[in-house]
């Protein structure tokens, strides 16, 4: 399911392709995608999907993108499970034509430049807003702070009010947007934190640490186009490079990249959380048996094995530090 990351990258794919277009007819082969934001009503749907507008801006937060045009207007689009955007060139077919759900044609031509909105599961969604300010008001007033720009001050109070445990903290929109089950395991396991700690019990340091972990984790997954599970494509309709990067996701029973004790897994929130049990040792006042004290941190290795690669990996950690 893409995160932050993925509509991140998915943003910057797009932009090159819809900014100071305009957008000359919609085509909408399954209607029910669209849903209605209150107050809005009375316009025929392909307007409502910025038919005849120029768009200006691409803005994203959390995991959900906002097309704005140039009057205003706002689409906010959002994935869901399977959902994808995909902008498709004069005369190309669209990779696998199915479940194209709506079709902008930029030029007017059905075999002219498009972008297509496709969606297998159809958990994603396209809402219509008057404007940007509607959308701060309606959806993006429930989401917490960007989880790309954190900062250990907007992280502090927003987990100091909870006992849940801090994974299903992370996964929590209203907490900190744009962090889902990948990058949540990936995070913890990057900033040695148990998946099952209480969120409130996080100290000064923790909380530091992870908001840098979260911060480092995302922009190195979008500077790798993100990560494919199946189904994620950017806006170019290829597929991200980040999936051997992962440290946790995925990995119950590999060895942990850090200490090469086999990652454990475990059910928190309903998902499935990988951890590594000598990395992230839960405090004793949980119960939990403490993992020998170390002074060590664990430091994240480019999984790459050529030397161009690695050079990239610590070229990415550099620039990324903030
Ligand atoms: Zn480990």
């Amino acid at each position: 399911m893409p995160e932050l990351p993925e509509v991140e990258h998915l943003r910057l794919t797009l932009a090159p392709r819809l900014l100071g277009r305009r957008i000359e007819r919609v085509l909408a082969h399954r209607p029910d995608v669209v849903r209605m934001a209150d107050g809005i009503a009375g316009d025929a749907l392909p307007r409502l999907l910025l038919e005849g507008r120029g768009v200006a801006e691409l803005q994203r937060r959390g995991k959900q993108l906002a097309i704005i045009a140039e009057d205003g207007a706002v689409l906010l689009v959002q994935l869901g499970m399977t959902g994808q955007v995909v902008y498709v060139g004069a005369g190309a077919q669209p990779p696998r034509g199915d479940h194209v759900h709506i079709t902008w044609l930029l030029d007017g031509r059905t075999d002219g430049e498009r972008i297509i909105f496709r969606d297998a599961r159809r958990f994603g969604a396209l809402t219509p807003f008057e404007s940007l300010e509607a959308v701060h008001a309606g959806p993006w007033s429930r989401l917490g702070p960007d989880a790309l720009t954190i900062s250990p001050r907007e992280l502090k109070p927003a987990l100091a009010g909870t006992r849940r445990a801090i994974k299903a903290a992370l996964l929590d929109q209203a907490v900190l947007a744009g962090v889902g089950n990948i990058y949540a395991d990936e995070s913890l396991i990057r900033a040695e934190i148990h998946p099952l700690c209480p969120a409130s019990d996080l100290d000064a340091a923790q909380v530091r640490r992870l908001a840098q972990a979260i911060r480092t984790t995302l922009r190195r997954s979008i500077s790798a186009g993100g990560t494919t599970l199946r189904d994620y494509v950017d806006g170019n309709g290829r597929g991200g490079r980040n999936r051997p990067a992962l440290l946790a996701y995925a990995r119950a029973g590999q060895p942990c990249r850090a200490c090469g004790e086999p990652l454990l897994h475990l059910v928190v929130a309903q998902r499935t959380t990988t951890f590594c049990p000598q990395c992230q040792p839960l405090k004793p006042s949980t119960g939990y048996p403490q993992a020998p004290a170390r002074g060590r941190r664990l430091r994240m290795r480019p999984t790459g094995t050529a030397a161009g690669t690695s050079r990239r990996g610590r070229q990415d950690q550099d620039s990324l530090k903030k």
